[in-house]
């Protein structure tokens, strides 16, 4: 079975409202083992509207169309549809009585243009809407080689959502689909791009595999998306398996997790898992690396003890709450050696102060300045230091990235040392 999902308005194709019905519908449609082949978006026009709707009825199984049925002149579901499958449009009193109902819960009159929306094409079936005054149209054509079911919904996403899932979900399970079941892993690496990370394994992301891999790239973290399908859960899990071994067993220290974890809670784990504690001290990157620790530890039921806390200096003067002596501020940022000496008693400094096993320090990003808006802008790294209890570890961490990213990139690079090390 294969589907289109339609979006409908002039404030979508405008690209003032983003499309959030395509993709929550494509999400659904999925896990019932439906294919979304095709994601169409029309403005408020009738011929137009009328020609998508054609091409859908041609080439799709299944159509869920969102918006376009309310009560307003450029509201054109009703007579596209109409248009498209030759069905005139017919009132419907049990529709129409639906709507003044509603008007009347309400203690509102009822504007004459409402009843526009007890209209439907012949043959097709209402689709209640508890929450609103827009029915959904469900209707089925016959064509060369089989039938299209046609659904279309208002575009509010909580009434289209509750019309899901009180009707649109059963027809379709009762057409048959829906009895397998679609299972998504994902398994997120850092550290390497996405080219080397592909030539590392074998040709598991080739078209046609099972289960399929895709990879994909997000802010310097990759992510291996594997997909089955299958008629249990644990049966699709457990096709997973083996693919799951060789990406594990191919990319090594560079998986950091699965599903929803980010590196952050990868290193919190490790520190439960090592018993330690660890707080962070920042130079000029915005808090990026202690807000995401924290978030992550307050999300974690015993992630605020391992986790204790962070400082965070912005500015070129010397780093704050850290009791540093005055003469470690280099005069110039630029001077490497100079900065990583600041940086290794930063990173000591954060140790004692939280009473943390582990103290980790960065900085300064990119040296305070915030002229650096071209990829060859220097400094092409920045210091980062941790302190542990058998001495400082230092690493330079990469910036050669796009600046809009620098500081996500860095306070990735960050956690990922650390990580790294508590593995070691
Ligand atoms: P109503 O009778 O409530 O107007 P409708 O079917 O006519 O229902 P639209 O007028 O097309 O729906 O859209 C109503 C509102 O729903 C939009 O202003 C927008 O906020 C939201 N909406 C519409 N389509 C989408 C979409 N594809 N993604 C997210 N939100 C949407």
């Amino acid at each position: 079975m294969q589907a289109e999902v339609i979006s409908i308005g002039d404030e979508i194709t405008s690209g003032q409202l983003l499309d959030t019905n395509s993709q929550w519908l494509s999400t659904r449609l999925a896990d019932m083992g439906i294919r979304v082949l095709y994601h169409t978006t029309v403005g408020d026009d009738l011929a137009a509207q009328t020609g998508v709707f054609r091409q859908a009825l041609k080439r799709a199984d299944v159509v869920v169309a969102t918006g376009g049925l309310g009560p307003t002149a450029d509201d054109l579901t009703r007579e596209a549809l109409a248009a498209a499958t030759g069905r005139p449009l017919q009132m419907r009193e049990e529709a129409l009585q639906h709507i003044r109902q509603l008007f009347k819960r309400r203690k509102r009159q009822m504007p004459k243009r409402n009843e526009s929306q007890a209209f439907f094409p012949a043959g097709s079936r209402i689709i209640h809407n508890p929450n609103g005054t827009a029915p959904g149209i469900d209707i089925q054509i016959e064509r060369d080689g089989g039938e299209c079911r046609f659904f279309a919904l208002p575009g509010v996403p909580a009434e289209m959502r509750e019309m899901w899932k009180g009707s649109v979900q059963d027809a379709l399970r009762q057409q048959g689909a829906g009895h397998r079941i679609i299972v998504h892993k994902k398994i997120s690496c850092f550290g390497a791009g996405e080219s080397q990370i592909e030539a590392m394994l074998p040709d598991i992301t080739r078209r046609g595999r099972v289960p399929a891999v895709g990879i994909t790239a997000s802010q310097a973290t990759i992510s291996l998306r594997i997909t089955a399908e299958g008629d249990s859960e644990e049966e699709c899990l457990a096709s997973m398996e083996p693919t799951i071994k060789t990406i594990n067993d191919c990319l090594g220290d560079l998986v950091f997790g699965q599903d929803e974890d980010q590196l952050q809670d990868a290193l919190l784990r490790l520190l439960r898992r090592r018993g330690q504690t660890m707080a962070t001290a920042e130079w000029g990157t915005a808090g990026l690396v202690t807000r995401w620790l924290s978030m992550a530890a307050d999300a974690d039921r015993t992630g605020k003890e391992h986790f204790l806390g962070g400082v965070v200096s912005q500015g070129k003067a010397m780093p704050e709450g850290l009791d540093l002596p005055a003469d470690v501020l280099p005069k110039d940022l630029s001077d490497e050696k100079a900065v990583d000496e600041l940086v290794r008693q930063m990173a000591t400094a954060c140790r004692r102060r939280f009473s943390a096993d582990l103290g980790l320090a960065i900085g300064p990003f990119p040296a305070i300045a915030a002229d650096t808006k071209t990829i060859d802008d220097k400094p092409h790294t920045v210091a980062a230091a941790l302190a542990t209890p058998q001495g400082v570890l230092m690493q330079r961490l990469p910036l050669l990235i796009h600046p809009a990213l620098r500081e996500i990139f860095c306070g990735k690079n960050a956690l990922n040392f650390v990580r790294l090390r508590l593995l070691r």
